[in-house]
């Protein structure tokens, strides 16, 4: 028996539960005919370093939830190095980096959806998305299911953009990570780096276009660090080294050593703003739309995304317009899609100037230069995105 619903919102991630919160907010008496699926069962596990930037904490905060309630860690300072030296960010009266681990904040926003009154089935994996005239049809292996409206939500992987985009460009990041204890073989070492996160761009003379990072992180009230290297892959045509050695390399200048902890990879597909975002009945949030190029850096942008879906979905329910054709000039001309553009053009600024005295004058001599650019086109957009009601 096919299921039928308004909207039918694919993966659980903090891109769709992000738009499906959001929805309760804009259109609540839409909150029982939205359901959401996912492949997985929460708390599941999914690979990310959990850096949580005050944007994110913002677009929680007035979709009035408080992440505090999530085991986190602070880095009260985040550097900014190239080969160990370069510039320190704190921030006044607050933290400069909160850090989650994804199954804990996952589980707890899922909570939080069904609180609300939001349907999720779990362990349900889509296979096919079909867009017609009238509606979507989803093929899962727990059935089929139809909808007025779908979200693709199922992150970098996912099956949506494949299924009604399946020519569009790919724009993907290498990422490996792993999680180390605290304790570092050379001495003074840990003291330094304990309340710190680090992003050091030693790697992108060598073909490398991202960052070795090391965050301070918990795991199930444990003390350990994160560490990962980013690779957008904007120097793909250049030789490169594995991308392992460099995060081995970093790692043991910091006294950890990376073959006896279990490294693993994920891509992240990031944004252009030239790609397409949507067809008739189907948009795309999060990932699946594409993450922040410059870091990687997706989960404050998977929120964003949520406010801004929700508004064309109540837009398209409202009009009987389900072409959701202004979609892409709606996110890029918002303030998510303002700092997305920015961190765009300053990935394939920075990565392809990639001389070693470039990237040395960048993060040593020009502080107060790159600060006043994070400040005002990376960072403060998501106070600038409407307020849901
Ligand atoms: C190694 C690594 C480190 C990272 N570190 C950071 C960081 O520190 N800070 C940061 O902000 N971002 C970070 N990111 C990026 C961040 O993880 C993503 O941008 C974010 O998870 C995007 O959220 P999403 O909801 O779009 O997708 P996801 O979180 O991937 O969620 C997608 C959901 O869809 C479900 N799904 C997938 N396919 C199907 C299917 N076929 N059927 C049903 N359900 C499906 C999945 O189970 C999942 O629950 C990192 C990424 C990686 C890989």
């Amino acid at each position: 028996m096919t299921v039928s619903v308004d909207v039918l919102i694919l993966g659980a991630g903090p891109a769709g539960l992000s738009t499906a919160l959001h929805l309760t907010q804009v259109c609540p008496r839409l909150t029982p005919s939205v359901l959401i699926l996912d492949k997985a069962r929460h708390p599941r596990p999914k690979l990310c370093a959990g850096g949580l930037v005050a944007d994110a904490e913002i677009l929680l905060q007035r979709l009035g939830l408080d992440v505090r309630e999530v085991p986190h860690m602070d880095s009260l300072a985040a550097h900014f190095d190239f080969a160990g030296r370069g510039l320190s960010v704190r921030v006044p009266k607050r933290h400069a980096l909160r850090v989650i681990r994804r199954d804990e904040f996952d589980h707890w926003l899922a909570e939080k959806a069904k609180s609300r009154g939001l349907e999720i089935r779990e362990q349900v994996t889509v296979k096919d998305v079909r867009p017609d005239s009238d509606g979507v049809t989803v093929i899962t292996d727990a059935g089929e299911f139809r909808a007025r409206l779908v979200v693709g939500a199922d992150g970098s992987n996912g099956v949506t953009r494949r299924c009604v985009l399946p020519n569009a460009p790919v724009h993907t990041a290498r990422v490996l990570e792993v999680l180390t204890s605290t304790e570092s073989v050379v001495a003074g070492s840990n003291d330094r780096r304990k309340q710190a996160a680090f992003f050091d761009f030693f790697v992108v003379p060598r073909n490398i276009a991202g960052y070795v990072w090391d965050f301070p992180t918990q795991v199930q009230g444990e003390p350990m660090r994160c560490w990962g290297i980013y690779d957008t892959n904007l120097l793909a045509g250049e030789s490169r080294p594995p991308l392992r050695e460099p995060l081995a390399e970093e790692m043991s200048r910091h006294g950890y050593a990376l073959n006896q902890h279990e490294l693993k990879g994920h891509p992240i597909r990031w944004f252009d703003p030239f790609d397409p975002i949507s067809v008739p009945r189907v948009l795309l949030v999060g990932d699946a739309a594409g993450a922040d190029p410059l870091f990687g850096e997706g989960i404050s942008i998977a929120l964003g995304y949520g406010n801004l879906a929700a508004r064309e979905i109540k837009r398209a329910l409202e009009t009987n317009d389900p072409s959701f054709s202004k979609y892409r000039r709606h996110v890029l001309a918002s303030p998510l899609g303002g700092t997305l553009i920015a961190r765009w053009l300053i990935a394939n600024f920075i990565y392809t100037l990639k001389w070693k005295w470039f990237q040395v004058l960048l993060w040593r001599g020009l502080k107060p230069v790159v600060i006043l650019t994070a400040w005002t086109v990376v960072l403060n957009w998501a106070r600038r995105l409407p307020i849901p009601k």
